[in-house]
């Protein structure tokens, strides 16, 4: 009875189809299964359907970009959110010209670097999702100007790298209060993967007050958003080692918030597979039973 509640398909920058997400949760023996793309819902018609076909249970998500006035991202997971909610298709729309255009800047600067990437090969890989770094790797790829993925970010994509242009976003406070107006459930995606420039003096740790593996900024920005209206943490992502995993589920019991496992597959763009991480069935209903009560929005 496990749920992965956090993959991505070609409707962002996995490189699997909804459909194909489906399959491989059932195929892994999930009991369900959510489709969370980068500030999207496209996805959701599809996985639903072959959820359904597989006889899995379908969690509608979508992980959005915030960031902190640092420009460092923060994503934040809402699930069961109303995709006809005024706010977030006005944002999810907002995001995508604001990623065309990072994109466009990110272009610049490679050519700076003396790397003349297109604008049309980029296009070609992301097709009709919202651009990301990883379409940009990809071409990056296919161009011969690195090895692989992972030296496409490590030498010029990467948060603080060459070519790493932020984007500009809700601060994370503000994403969770757009997702709970939608009718969703907000959790904060991957707390454990430091994300954006790196800090000249790496920041205290209160980790579980002595493990010394969390943050205090991190805990700091999540009772921000946890006033805001934050339910959860993804303390079980597939990146973090199982004392961070640890870590985080004890600062969750501290705040009585619920914690989800997830992959965050991308297809073969990241070395994880659906239901490499999970969410117990019994968690899934907590987090459902949060679901704020917004007018209009039937279950
Ligand atoms: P974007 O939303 O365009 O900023 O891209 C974010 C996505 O890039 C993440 O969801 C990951 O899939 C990928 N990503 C970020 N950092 C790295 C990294 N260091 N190595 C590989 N992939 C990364
Ligand atoms: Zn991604
Ligand atoms: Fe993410
Ligand atoms: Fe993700």
């Amino acid at each position: 009875m496990a749920f992965d509640l956090h993959t991505h398909t070609t409707c962002s920058d996995g490189t699997t189809s909804p459909e194909d997400n489906a399959a491989l949760a059932a195929a892994a023996g999930l009991t369900g299964l959510a489709v969370s793309d980068h500030d999207t819902t496209d996805g959701w018609e599809r996985a639903a359907g072959a959820c359904d076909r597989h006889g899995i249970e379908f969690v509608p998500g979508i992980e959005l970009s915030a960031e902190l006035s640092s420009g460092r991202s923060v994503h934040v997971l809402g699930y069961w959110c109303d995709a006809g909610d005024d706010g977030l298709v006005a944002e999810c729309g907002r995001l995508r010209g604001e990623r065309e255009r990072r994109a466009r800047l990110v272009l610049s600067r490679l050519a700076a670097l003396g790397v003349e990437l297109s604008w049309e090969a980029v296009a070609r890989y992301a097709g009709d999702a919202p651009v990301g770094r990883p379409h940009i790797a990809a071409a990056l790829v296919a161009l011969g100007a690195v090895p692989d993925h992972g030296a496409a970010f490590a030498r010029y994509l990467g948060d603080g790298a060459p070519a790493y242009v932020p984007k500009r976003a809700l601060a994370p406070e503000d994403a969770v209060r757009l997702l709970r107006a939608a009718g969703g459930v907000p959790v904060l995606a991957h707390p454990g993967r430091p994300r954006g420039p790196v800090a000249a003096t790496p920041p205290a740790s209160v980790g579980v007050a002595a493990t010394g593996l969390v943050a205090a900024e991190a805990v700091r920005l999540i009772d921000r958003m946890v006033a805001a209206g934050l339910v959860g943490i993804e303390g079980d992502h597939a990146s973090n080692e199982p004392p961070t995993a640890a870590a985080w589920r004890e600062v969750a019991l501290e705040r009585g918030l619920v914690v989800t496992g997830s992959s965050d597959f991308h297809g073969d763009r990241k070395d994880v597979r659906i239901g490499q991480r999970t969410t117990s069935a019994a968690v899934v209903d907590a987090l459902r039973s949060l679901a704020p009560a917004v007018a209009g929005v039937v279950e």
